[in-house]
């Protein structure tokens, strides 16, 4: 029998452990482990809580998952409870699918201001994630401040421009929901420090914008290309580009938000004395290489919050390689330290944060193929019976996919009319729920 760990229980992990099932059928025993006591990793806390459709992934998982050679240890954090180099001894492959979720550093002066939060933080805080359920972030201003110009800057721009009753349906995190309602949000800055076409945005995210009940995205037209431009740019990012184009040519009606998409502006300060007072801003020009290239001319945007939106990392763990530079485990290929090591990487621990939910599934593939040719015969390891040792020993509680699914009951019992869930914000909530079998 093989014994496969994978760290993290995210699209990645799930990915990977659905293909080390194809590969090797019957012949494996696999199990995710997970540091918080609740699976799916960015499909609970990262995906935006008014785009249920893209969390419907998760009952593939829960398909991969109700597997027989398949466990779930939750509330199991390596580097803590158990160290790699134990799990090493313990599996024939441990594979690392622990995604990104730390910000990329937004390093300019004042960037330590209160009120200055990574979109890590603020999208885990009206996702419900544990780390973040205190952030409470100031909504008393009627300026915010967005920095990037990729997904994630769209989905918080949205989720801060949106009416309470467009969250109906969506799985928002009680504790968010309430400020989001009362704040003052009237302009929502997007800060790109390169233009349209270069946008990180897709169609179908940034057309959602255009049908807001209060909110209305305003783009200058001064700031597009040449029309003619657009035929060089790929289909995917014409159909970006001819959005802002329709958005620059509507303008914002009589809307009372306003989604103001600022191009060639690069954060150089935040500004204020006790909190954010304000941005500057360097206004930008693209280079013969088609990188930001400042102009010397700034501009100070009053606003009270500034969210970062620049791209993630991953943390490191205790024992292996970390790329300081790219922010990911050291690896070719997915794999970490060489032949024979038994260690991998998959997803955005491996590759970054870039792609879909779906480029993780191709990663997944690639780890089996690589455990199946480094690993031909078993070794006589004793995989989860000596985790569960070894855990049992140190008195730590993990938590299995059953009682995962007793948690997953009770935070749908407790969900506002028309929400699909009303996700516990605190560990113990998660372990007290997951104990009772009524759920
Ligand atoms: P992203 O797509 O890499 O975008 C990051 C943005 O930040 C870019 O516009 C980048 O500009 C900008 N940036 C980076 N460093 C900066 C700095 N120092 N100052 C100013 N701007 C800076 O990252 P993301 O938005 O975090 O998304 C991560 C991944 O998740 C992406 O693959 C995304 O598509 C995916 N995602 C998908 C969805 C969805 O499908 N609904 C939702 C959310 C996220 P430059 O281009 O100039 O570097």
């Amino acid at each position: 029998m093989r014994h496969v760990a994978v760290i993290g229980s995210g699209p990645a992990g799930f990915y990977t452990a659905e293909a080390c099932l194809r590969t090797f059928g019957n012949d494996v025993r696999i199990d995710l482990i997970d540091r918080l006591p609740v699976p799916y990793g960015l499909i609970r806390s990262g995906v935006a809580p008014d785009h249920q459709s893209i969390k419907a992934v998760t009952h593939r998982y829960e398909g991969v998952a109700a597997a027989q050679p398949v466990r779930f240890f939750g509330n199991v954090m390596v580097g803590r409870d158990v160290s790699v180099e134990e799990l090493r001894g313990l599996y024939d492959a441990v594979v690392i699918a622990t995604g990104a979720p730390a910000d990329r550093p937004l390093s300019i002066p004042g960037a330590d201001l209160p009120g200055v939060i990574g979109s890590a933080a603020f999208v885990g805080w009206y996702n419900g994630h544990p780390d973040h359920a205190d952030l409470a972030p100031p909504l008393d201003g009627e300026t915010v401040a967005v920095i990037g110009n990729g997904n994630v800057a769209l989905d918080v721009a949205r989720i801060l421009a949106k009416a309470p009753e467009e969250f109906e349906g969506s799985d928002i995190a009680r504790h968010a929901l309430g400020p989001l309602a009362s704040a003052r949000t009237r302009r929502v800055e997007i800060l790109g420090r390169r233009g349209p076409h270069q946008i990180a945005m897709t169609p179908k995210e940034l057309g959602e914008l255009a049908h807001l009940s209060r909110a209305a995205p305003h783009v200058a037209l001064t700031d597009l290309p040449p029309l003619a431009d657009d035929a060089a740019l790929e289909p995917g990012q014409r159909k970006s580009v001819t959005l802002l184009r329709g958005f620059a040519a509507e303008g914002t009606g009589d809307k009372p938000v306003v989604i103001d998409f600022r191009f060639f502006t690069a954060p150089v300060a935040i500004l204020g004395k006790d909190r954010v007072e304000a941005i500057r801003i360097e206004h930008t020009r693209l280079d013969a290489e088609g990188h930001a290239a400042g102009t010397g001319e700034t501009e100070d945007i009053p606003c009270s919050m500034v969210v970062s939106c620049i791209g993630y990392r991953s943390i490191t763990i205790a024992g292996l390689d970390y790329d300081d530079r790219l922010g990911r485990f050291t690896n070719e290929n997915g794999r970490i330290g060489g032949a024979g090591s038994g260690l991998y990487c998959a997803g955005w621990a491996r590759r970054g944060p870039t792609g879909t939910i779906g480029t993780n599934r191709p990663d997944g593939f690639q780890i089996a193929e690589e455990i199946a040719a480094d690993l031909p015969a078993p070794a006589g390891k004793t995989g989860g019976d000596g985790l569960t040792a070894l855990l049992t020993a140190r008195d730590v509680e993990a938590v299995s996919f059953a009682d995962w699914r007793r948690i997953e009951a009770a935070e749908n019992a407790r969900a506002r009319g028309g929400a699909p869930r009303e996700k516990f914000v605190r560990l113990a909530e998660m372990i007290e729920a997951s104990h009772n079998v009524q759920n």
